[in-house]
């Protein structure tokens, strides 16, 4: 499949992506089940990849799905900022992440992190039912894919010196 160039300006390396990819599942409580439906109608194509998730919706997941899922601990408690690490490691390819829209978390700023992350690392983020529709039907999903990663570096050397 032809790919999508970018400058080299732009990015500084690419990341391949295997065929297999490593998906995270977030949801917060209102949207878990919005999730648990995707995951349940996507199962057949979901079971082809390796799923990773916080810890209650990886454990709703694994339970509905009955497959495997690697669960980090829950979101309040650190389970956000180990997948964003995970993402930062290139341990992770794609995160669904259902986020609550209409309440404040009481672990906000680790929500922000990781949507911040998942931005930083270019990897594929779906928040609502539709994106993750069409994430997963994508034909990447079955393939290999070579990833960009932004050159923040330059990027952060050339604002530092911008600003003395
Ligand atoms: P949970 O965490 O799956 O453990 O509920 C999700 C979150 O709030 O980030």
């Amino acid at each position: 499949m032809k790919l999508p160039k970018t400058h080299p300006d732009i990015a500084s390396h690419t990341i391949e992506m295997d065929k297999k990819k490593n998906i995270g599942l977030v949801a917060h409580d209102f949207r878990k089940r919005d999730l648990l439906d995707w995951a349940e109608y996507n199962s057949d194509l979901l079971k082809e990849h390796n799923l990773f998730g916080t810890g209650t919706t990886g454990g709703l997941i694994a339970e509905k799905l009955n497959l495997p899922v690697h669960r980090f601990m829950s979101g309040p408690l650190g389970g956000d900022l180990q997948i964003g690490a995970a993402i930062a490691e290139s341990n992770l390819d794609i995160l669904i992440f259902f986020w609550d829209p209409l309440q404040a978390q009481p672990h906000d700023v680790d929500v922000k992190s990781l949507l911040r992350i998942a931005i930083v690392y270019n990897i594929p983020l779906a928040c609502n039912r539709s994106s993750a529709d069409f994430l997963i039907s994508s034909e990447l999903m079955q393939s290999s894919y070579e990833r960009f990663v932004v050159d923040y570096g330059k990027r952060l050397k050339e604002l530092g010196e911008k600003n003395g």
